[in-house]
Order: structure tokens, then sequence, then C-alpha cells
């Protein structure tokens, strides 16, 4: 598995988004082609993200759109569910807790933590924000897979730290700092800032010369 180049991880996600939107719309069947020009990537790129995992569809007659959807749900570890909880119980823990869309993918919302004793007891949706020292407990108790991280970067180490040792093995990180990921664990960044700014660099020339580059 730690062959598999993050990038190809990244564009079977996106992939999957693009059969599911097809299986919506009714279509039974697609193609590399298909699926690279809405995933903005080239036909031989998607058969050799695929081909990372065995062979999937048929030569000239492409793919079966739900085979090809279950097929890359199975490889991406979404036929479970998972167990999540927050970290960090501030203006992103709280919007994150009712964002509706998590359990769509069978992410299951468990827990919340803070270390704040004004947020520990208050209820958000449907949790009631406990305190980090309960994590140990919690994390066995709910069978936590996932933390999302919503702390000041300056707390995020040692709250990843601290999944880490009630193993939690995966962690999204949203707070803008480098985590070192506790043994076993896998850390995922979710940058907001630096997306900006990656946005910032493209948009920055003008009109007329992005027409020349
Ligand atoms: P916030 O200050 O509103 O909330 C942070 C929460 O974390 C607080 O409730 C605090 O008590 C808690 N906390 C601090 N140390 C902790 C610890 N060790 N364990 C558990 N909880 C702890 O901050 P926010 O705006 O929600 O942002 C949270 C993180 O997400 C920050 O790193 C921020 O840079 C990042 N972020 C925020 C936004 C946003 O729109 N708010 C967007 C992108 C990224």
């Amino acid at each position: 598995m730690s062959t598999i180049p993050t990038a190809t991880v990244s564009r079977l996600v996106t992939y999957l988004r693009i059969l599911g939107t097809l299986d919506e719309q009714g279509v039974t069947r697609t193609s590399s082609e298909h699926l690279a020009r809405e995933a903005h990537v080239s036909a031989f790129q998607v058969r050799k993200d695929l081909a990372y995992f065995g062979r999937f569809g048929t030569r000239g007659a492409g793919y079966v759109v739900a085979t090809l959807h279950d097929e890359l749900m199975r490889i991406l570890g979404l036929t479970r569910p998972w167990n999540v909880a927050i970290v960090g119980m501030g203006r992103l823990g709280e919007a994150l807790a009712d964002y509706p869309n998590l359990e769509r993918y069978d992410f299951q919302l468990r827990a919340a933590f803070d270390v704040d004793r004004d947020k520990v007891g208050r209820t958000v949706g449907k949790l009631v924000v406990r305190h980090m020292s309960e994590l140990p407990r919690v994390a066995r108790d709910e069978r936590l897979d996932i933390g999302l991280l919503t702390v000041p970067s300056d707390a995020a180490q040692d709250a990843a730290d601290a999944l880490g040792r009630a193993g939690v093995h995966g962690i999204l990180n949203f707070a803008p700092t480098v985590i070192d990921p506790p043994d076993g664990t896998h850390v995922e960044p979710v940058d907001f800032l630096a997306g900006l700014k990656r946005v910032s660099f493209y948009i920055q020339q003008p009109p007329s010369r992005k027409q020349t580059a």
C-alpha cells in the first residue's frame, strides 16, 4: 500500500465523486477518456491509477459505472463505517459538527473534545463536548478511528499525540502547522490558508499574460 503515490489516492477520490454523479444521472457505462476529461487528467493517468489495484473494465467497452464505483469504495476503505471525533470545539469544530455530508460516506461523528471547561458539557448538534482527559476511555468505548483536529496550531502536536496514544490512527489536521505523525497514525493536512495562497499565485497574472503563457 505504501508504494501507491499520494496523488493517485487523491485522484481515486475524484474518480469516485465523478462515478457517483454519473450513477445519480442514470449513466451505466463510462470510459477512461470520460473520467479523464472530468478529472482534468489524461486517460493514460486514469488507467495507470486504476492499474495499481488490478484490472477494471473491458478494452473497448469501458467500465460499468456501478461496479467501478463499488471497487473504488472498497479500495478507499469506504465500505465500512468509521468512527470520528472532533478535537477542538471552537468555531471550526462546531461548524464540522453540523456538517451533514459526513455520514453520507459512513463517517460517524461519535465524540467531541476540548480543554476549555466552559465548553465541556455543552451539547453541539448531537454531541456532548467532553474534556480531553476523557479521550482514552471514550476512544476505547466508541472505537474511535479518526480525529478531526481543530485546535490552535500550538496545541496541534500534543493533541495529535494524545489521539495516537488513545489508538486513533487517522488524523485530519486543520491547524496550519506540520505535525509529526504519532507512531502508527496517518496525518492528512487540510490547509485552508495554503490553498488560498495557491489561488493567489494562479490569479495574480493579468489575463493578457495568462493567454500568452
Ligand atoms: P478556535 O480558537 O475558535 O477553537 C479552537 C478550540 O480548540 C478552542 O475551543 C480551544 O479551547 C480548543 N483547544 C485548545 N487546545 C486544545 C487541546 N490541546 N485539546 C483540545 N482542544 C483544545 O479556533 P478555530 O477558528 O475553530 O480554528 C481551529 C483550527 O483550525 C486553528 O488551527 C485554525 O487555524 C484552523 N482553521 C480555522 C478555520 C476557520 O475558518 N475558523 C479555517 C481553517 C483552519
